[in-house]
């Protein structure tokens, strides 16, 4: 009903034909034959696209068996033999970038628009990154070696992305991993796997094995050195259990309810551009959503007002469609999710006016007043609810923002540059924006504290949590004339 056309989704259904539309693993370089499948679909459509392989341990044991074997040579390699591969993938991702963008959104119902200028191009600047890393490791990783192989476990909401933030440090640091995408979405995966065989990778140093859960607890269990995971805070807790006393480095990147604070004297059309940015980019189901308003109570009023008549414009619809900014919910079983969740407010909901499409989508959702006990000021929803209180001082600024078990992210709206930076380091938090937010970048770290996690992905420290010290002997040879 709005704007131009939607993108045509004709090239990402012919790849699936292509293929079959039944996928197996990739193993040891090559993609084996479909075992037990189950069907991913379309969210916005619920078209079926494709059959998925669950991975069983045996598969799991294989992919890993491959990694292993892949292993030694690929650190061997060097930094700068492994980078020509990074950058090679990286092209690749650049020169099907509207295959992957498409793929995405069908698989995902993300709208076009954020798979194609967020989603995919994020994912290609983290592989030329650590390719440069690659190059430059020898000087500026001394004394560390891989993990060795590396299990790798992702989530839904960023498909593509998370898969990148993955592999493209573990491969520049000398590991090898089996990675699992998540049940819902495993398509661009899939069809980076396909990339890789296309830069010529060495067999056994990326593969994929689909599948949901069950898979995941297979590869925590298997014989790999770390497990890198991103996802819920709840199946975070099975895996840091599951791994406690096996001597596997783990990182995991998890839930959140971050805050986003706005003050007075903020610039507030800023503000609430920000804050579309925050709750509703990807319908909310971002890790680092900014799912908690705190506005300070002389403009409360005005400023939910201006919220309330931006909400009203947010267009939902079909994610192919170019112009519209809030696409389909990942699953049926996550709207419902969100629904039950705001039907449990005891406070004030306003949903935008916007038409909402038949199927699986939800739309933009303001709740205020709610009491501070209330589950949905403490939980995440992981949906395009946003909810919303007041604050008088800084200090209760910071009380109500660090009042969850959380600590991912955290925005900051003032135009006092030095109330800003007083309340940072206060906020629990792994990132904090400031007159911004949403800001990545391959070179920054990013990661939380509390029950959102620990490590970092990223940056300098993403690359060490891809290393161990070296042995002894290891470390004496280097410094030895
Ligand atoms: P989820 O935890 O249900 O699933 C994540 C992945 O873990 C999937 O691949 C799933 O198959 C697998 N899994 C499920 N049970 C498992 C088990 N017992 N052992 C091993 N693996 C298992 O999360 P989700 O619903 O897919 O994703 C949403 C969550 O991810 C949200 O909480 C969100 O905040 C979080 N997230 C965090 C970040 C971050 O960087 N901190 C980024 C994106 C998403």
């Amino acid at each position: 009903e709005y704007g131009p056309a939607p993108e045509a989704a004709g090239d990402a259904l012919a790849w699936i034909t292509d293929q079959g539309a039944r996928f197996g693993h990739f193993v040891d370089g090559a993609f084996t034959a479909p075992g037990a499948t189950f069907e991913t679909t379309s969210p916005a459509t619920g078209e079926v696209l494709a059959e998925i392989t669950q991975g069983t341990a045996e598969d799991v044991a294989r992919a890993v068996a491959a990694a292993r074997a892949a292993q030694g040579k690929w650190e061997k390699l060097g930094g700068p033999g492994r980078a020509r591969y990074l950058y090679a993938i990286a092209r690749l991702l650049q020169k099907h970038s509207r295959l992957f963008a498409v793929l995405e959104t069908l698989d995902n119902g993300k709208p076009i628009r954020e798979a194609r200028d967020i989603d995919v191009p994020l994912a290609q600047r983290h592989f030329y990154y650590h390719a440069g890393c690659a190059q430059l490791m020898d000087d500026h990783a001394p004394g560390r070696v891989a993990h060795g192989v590396c299990g790798q476990i992702v989530p839904w909401n960023f498909p593509l992305l998370m898969l990148a933030w993955k592999i493209a440090p573990a491969l520049a640091m000398g590991n090898t991993v089996v990675l699992k995408p998540a049940e819902w979405t495993s398509l661009t995966a899939l069809l980076f796997a396909d990339i890789c065989r296309q830069a010529g990778l060495p067999k056994g140093v990326v593969n994929i094995v689909t599948g949901d859960g069950e898979t995941g607890a297979a590869l925590v269990a298997a014989d790999v050195d770390k497990i890198a995971f991103t996802g819920s805070t709840e199946v975070g807790r099975k895996i840091r259990a599951a791994t406690a006393g096996q001597g596997k480095a783990l990182t995991l990147e998890l839930g959140g309810k971050s805050p986003y604070i706005v003050f007075e004297d903020a610039d507030l059309d800023s503000a609430i551009e920000g804050l579309v940015d925050a709750i509703w980019f990807n319908g909310g189901q971002v890790c680092c959503a900014g799912s908690l308003l705190l506005v300070q109570e002389g403009i409360a009023e005005r400023f939910h007002a201006k919220l309330r008549a931006r909400m009203d414009k947010l267009r939902l619809g079909d994610p192919l469609d170019k112009s519209i900014d809030v696409g389909a919910i990942v699953h049926p079983e996550q709207c419902a999710r969100i629904a039950a969740l705001v039907e449990q407010a005891d406070g004030t909901v306003y949903r935008a006016a916007g038409p909402v499409p038949e199927g699986c989508f939800y739309p933009p959702t303001l709740i205020s007043d709610l009491s501070p006990a209330s589950p949905l000021m403490q939980e995440e929803i992981f949906g395009p609810v946003l909810v919303s209180t007041t604050f008088r001082t800084p200090s209760e600024a910071v009380q109500l923002a660090n009042n969850t078990r959380y600590g991912l992210a955290a925005t900051i709206w003032s135009e006092n540059i030095n109330v800003a930076l007083d309340i940072a380091p206060k906020l629990a938090s792994g990132v904090v924006w400031v007159n911004g937010t949403n800001m990545f970048d391959a070179a920054a770290p990013f990661g939380g504290v509390r029950e959102s996690g620990f490590g970092r992905e990223g940056g300098a420290e993403g690359l060490m949590a891809y290393t161990r010290p070296a042995g002894k002997a290891k470390a004496l040879k280097r410094i030895a004339p």
